[in-house]
Parts: C-alpha cells; structure tokens; sequence
C-alpha cells in the first residue's frame, strides 16, 4: 500500500509512492490536494522551492492529524540558489516556508554546472548537522553522479530523473543500482502523453485497471520511487491502487521495450 517504503542508502525509509506538487497553485489550491492525498494515505509529498507552492504544502502538514514522523517530505534547491553559502540560506527559506523542524530529503534540483559540488557541500552540511534527514540529487546524469561521487562525503540516496515507459533509463538505472543510489521517477506518467499506446491498452484491460496504474506498477516492481501528480482525489486514489496485482516478467519486459529514449522535459546537460 501507500505506506510501502524503500529503504534508502543510510537507512532511512522513504515511501515507493508520493505525491508530485508541480503546478499547484501556492495556497489552499495545493495544501487541499496535499489534504486529500494524505486522507488517501499517501505519506510522501515532493515540492521544490521553484515550484512556488512549499507554504501551501506546509500548511497542509500543519492541519493534518497524521504525525509528523510518519510524512516524508521533499524539496529542492533551485539553480539561482546554488552555491554554498547560497544553498544554506535556501534551506532556510524552504524550512521557514514549510513550517518544518526537519527535512526528510533534500534535493539539488538540476547540476548547475560548476556549481553543484559546492551545493552538494551544503546538504552534507545540513545532514551533518541533522536538518535533514536524507540528501540526493536530480537530473543528474551518470557523468555528473561520477564526477560528484569523487568527492563526495555523503553519497546522494537517491537521483530524481525524468522517467517513464518511454524514457525508461536502463543504463543510468543500472549505474544507480550499482551504487546503491534509488531512482525516483518525475513525471512518472509521462503527464498522460502514452496512455493510448497499444501494450498499455491491454495490460489495462487484462487487470482491470487504467494505463496509469499499469505504468506505476512498473515503476514500483523495477525498484523505481514514483511520485504521479494529481490535484484531484479520485485521480490521487486511482494512482495509489496499484499493490494488489502484479505484472509478469513477460509484460514487464513489453512495457521495458516501449523505451525510445523520448524526453519531455529539459536535457541535463542542456537546461538554463
Ligand atoms: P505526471 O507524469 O505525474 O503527470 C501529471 C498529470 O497527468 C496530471 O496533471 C494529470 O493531468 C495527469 N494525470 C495524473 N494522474 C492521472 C490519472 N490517473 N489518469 C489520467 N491522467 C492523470 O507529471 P509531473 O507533474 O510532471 O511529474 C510528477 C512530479 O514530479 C511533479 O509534480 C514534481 O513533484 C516532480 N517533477 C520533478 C522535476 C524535476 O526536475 N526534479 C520535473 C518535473 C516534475
């Protein structure tokens, strides 16, 4: 269920399935979907300071009567914050926004080139420091994971990728898994682009579910950490249904060659 977790790198356990916050209007349009997905059951909530929307986000987390150690929540350095000292005065901000004592992860947003290693040096700073219980990375290629794992004091537990049937990453997968670095997928669903494509289609209707459910049920039994997006609840409820059947290595495979390496969003070597 909802409450399934991974155990990351130092231990820490983090929910398979979360909430995805991008595009919620700060306010009482995100903190009522925060609501609603924390009634579903849902425990783990990814924002980001870019995503204009962490008092909304930590409102909710004040009203709900779930407590606070059983909510993982997750934000993120955005690019115009980087930098050591910079990075540290950005938390700050996040926290004050969020209402939190603590942090369970906290993510380098893109690898600013030239920058992210001095960012890097502030999450283990914060680790260090206990405000923040797990630090990691996002969009992050193997050559930046390479080139931060040579100084590095604390590895990254997890990187955060654009991920889905058609942009599956088995190479960069394969890297992290040999590293014991845990993949989490952002816009697992692809925001809806593939749910008419053929394999989908049927596995959906061979078990009784929707394309969506099919595609986090793949994420979930490759080990991948999936946060789908959805203000509204029936949505929310629907993405969480998705522990009481299983995909055969046969269809797991089919979905596997859906790959084109086809990327929505931005590359990581080439975002500003
Ligand atoms: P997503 O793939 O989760 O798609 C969300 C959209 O798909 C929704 O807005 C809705 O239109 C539709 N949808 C959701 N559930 C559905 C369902 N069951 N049936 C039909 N349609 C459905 O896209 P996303 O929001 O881009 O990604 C998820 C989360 O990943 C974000 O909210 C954010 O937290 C994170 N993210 C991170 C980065 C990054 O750079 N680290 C970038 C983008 C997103």
């Amino acid at each position: 269920n909802l409450q399934s977790t991974t155990t990351l790198n130092n231990a820490v356990k983090m929910p398979r399935v979360g909430l995805g916050v991008y595009k919620m209007e700060e306010g009482s349009d995100v903190k009522e979907a925060v609501l609603s997905a924390i009634d579903i059951g849902y425990r783990s909530i990814d924002t980001a300071s870019f995503y204009k929307n962490e008092e909304g986000v930590g409102q909710a987390l004040k009203e709900t009567s779930v407590p606070r150690e059983e909510l993982f929540v997750t934000t993120k350095v955005w690019n115009d914050e980087q930098g050591y000292e910079e990075t540290l005065a950005a938390f700050e901000r996040s926290m004050e926004k969020l209402g939190l004592e603590y942090l369970d992860l906290y993510l380098i947003h893109w690898p600013v080139p030239g920058k992210y290693k001095e960012t890097w040096k502030a999450l283990e700073k914060l680790y260090k420091d206990g405000k923040v219980k797990a630090i990691g990375v996002s969009n992050f290629l193997e050559h930046h994971l390479e080139d931060l794992l040579e100084d590095a004091v604390i590895k990254p537990v997890v990187d955060q990728v654009e991920l889905h049937p058609r942009l599956a990453e088995p190479a960069l997968r394969d890297f992290c898994t040999q590293r014991d670095i845990k993949v989490e997928a952002w816009s697992p669903l692809a925001r809806g682009r593939y749910f008419d494509d053929e394999v989908l289609q049927n596995l959906a209707e061979k078990y009784d579910k929707t394309p969506a459910q099919i595609i986090l049920r793949w994420d979930v039994q490759h080990g991948i950490i999936t946060i789908p997006k959805s203000t509204k609840p029936h949505r929310q409820k629907e993405n969480a249904d998705i522990f009481d059947f299983e995909l055969t290595s046969e269809e797991m495979k089919q979905i596997d060659e859906l790959n084109t390496g086809e990327r929505n969003g931005a590359h990581p070597d080439e975002f500003d």
